[in-house]
């Protein structure tokens, strides 16, 4: 074949399979990797049911990837026809709502029936853009579905965050829905057939060993938080800015209402506590919710357990926050309490630590990892509403020792879980695996070379 035609040849090879896609002329050109995230949109308002913190890890990872020179498509589920179907964050980072079943909100015990759909809808994106992405980022058992589905036709590198794992939740619930057995199954494949799974903390690594596989690739990087958000403020300055009393003991609850989520045992406790006799006491409940959804009969279940423990007059409920005003919130409390019965990893106990409060939270899941016992906070078994009691009167009575809480708190979560570090990781995994998979290819062409191939391999060498 003549030169010139073979240089041709190759780049309109390169126009069509080239994984390198750049939204902008004069910008470098990006390797491209997409995250998919089913039900929970990057770019939704946080804090409503269905929207917490997965919503939370894949924009701020996307985001944070993004600025360390990837170009990330993130995409979800649209969930209205009113929904602009690309949302562009910043010059390389958007969200992509792909259709997929009706554009309504639609639990997500009820999602795996259009999920196909979604595969569907992803595989047009790609051809309609002219790209493939040769790593793909899945969240939650869903995405990993559609994961899987994309590796079993495609050459992708497929890297997986659970979220949430089935076999530790069902046990713990009192209906288990009629999807149980295939989330079960498909979380058993994706932890044996990902290039690797990112666990957010140890104990969530030692859960995926014992109880779904002990196959498979497993890299623990933690979740993290915007610690230039998220950051110590004087808490006298954030209570005159909220109109909270200065003399009050705050105790703050952040998050969705979902009976897993303990709000019950926390405000138990409240009502058992000294704190409580003493007149003093202040309990804030944050949280979005929906009259017509299960978060909305969870709030007025807890309103109604508030009125009955005689505590409506020390509580209230300011309703879904955003990330600008949460920090004054977590700055103006005593203490922070995350009473979840089980949490993979707990976003609200790092924001509130990177703010220098003391967090109470219970000793389960990633929680254990993130709230060091006595230094940065207490660690409580859930549902003991004694033991809650006891820990909430200990903070809230020992001024001295919760100053010295609040900058171990702090600084644990500077050193540990910004999500740049955590983006620095997630980014060296990445390369790790792609550079592993273009090796891959090369000693495969070596054996049957094709000029696509060869360019494909140096391009994204190239860009790595
Ligand atoms: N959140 C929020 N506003 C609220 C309540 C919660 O922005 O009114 C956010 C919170 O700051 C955190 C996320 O929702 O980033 C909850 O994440 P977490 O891991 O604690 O719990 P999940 O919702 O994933 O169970």
């Amino acid at each position: 074949q003549p030169m010139a035609e073979k240089a041709a040849n190759n780049s309109s090879n390169k126009a069509k399979e080239s994984p390198i896609v750049s939204t902008r002329a004069g910008i470098p050109q990006r390797q491209a990797i997409a995250l998919i995230s089913d039900h929970a949109d990057p770019a939704a308002d946080i804090g409503k049911e269905e929207a917490g913190g997965q919503n939370v890890y894949v924009r701020q990872v996307g985001e944070a990837l993004a600025k360390l020179g990837w170009q990330v498509d993130m995409f979800t589920r649209k969930t209205s026809p009113d929904q602009p179907t690309i949302v562009q964050h910043s010059d390389h980072c958007r969200t992509i709502r792909l259709v997929a079943g009706a554009e309504k909100f639609i639990p997500r015990d009820e999602l795996f029936q259009y999920m196909p759909e979604f595969v569907e809808a992803f595989q047009k994106f790609q051809t309609k853009e002219g790209t493939n992405y040769p790593l793909i980022h899945t969240n939650y058992w869903l995405s990993a579905w559609a994961g899987l589905q994309l590796q079993a036709s495609n050459n992708i590198q497929l890297v997986h965050t659970y979220h949430s794992l089935g076999a530790v939740k069902y046990p713990s619930v009192k209906k288990i829905p009629a999807i149980a057995s295939t989330r079960l199954e498909i979380e058993q494949q994706i932890l044996e057939k990902a290039h690797c799974v990112v666990a957010t903390s140890p104990q969530e690594q030692e859960y995926l060993r014992q109880l779904v596989s002990q196959q498979g690739r497993i890299e623990v990087i933690p979740c993290g938080t915007d610690i230039d958000k998220f950051h110590i403020i004087s808490k006298t300055e954030a209570r005159i800015k909220l109109g909270l009393n200065p003399t009050d003991q705050i105790v703050l609850y952040v998050g969705r209402f979902d009976p897993r989520k303990g709000i019950e045992t926390m405000v138990r406790a409240c009502a058992a506590s000294k704190a409580k006799t003493s007149g003093n006491l202040k309990l804030v409940i944050a949280g979005g919710s929906d009259p017509e959804r299960e978060d909305g009969q969870e709030k007025e279940r807890i309103q109604q357990l508030v009125q009955e423990l005689d505590l409506a007059d020390q509580t209230i409920f300011p309703g879904q926050l955003s990330h600008d005003v949460l920090p004054l919130y977590y700055a103006a409390a005593d203490v922070c309490v995350v009473p979840s019965h089980y949490e993979p990893f707990g976003l609200v106990a790092i924001e509130a630590m990177a703010c220098g409060t003391p967090v109470i939270a219970s000793n389960v899941g990633g929680l254990k990892f993130t709230v060091v016992p006595e230094e940065t906070g207490l660690l409580v078994p859930p549902q003991d509403i004694n033991a809650w009691a006891a820990a909430i009167d200990r903070i809230l009575t020992n001024e001295l020792w919760a100053r010295k809480l609040r900058v171990e708190a702090s600084a644990r979560v500077r050193q540990n879980f910004s999500w740049t570090g955590v983006a620095i990781q997630l980014s060296d995994l990445y390369r790790r695996l792609l550079a592993q998979s273009m090796m891959d290819e090369r000693v495969w062409s070596l054996w049957m070379p094709t000029s696509s191939e060869a360019s494909n391999t140096t391009q994204v060498l190239n860009a790595l």
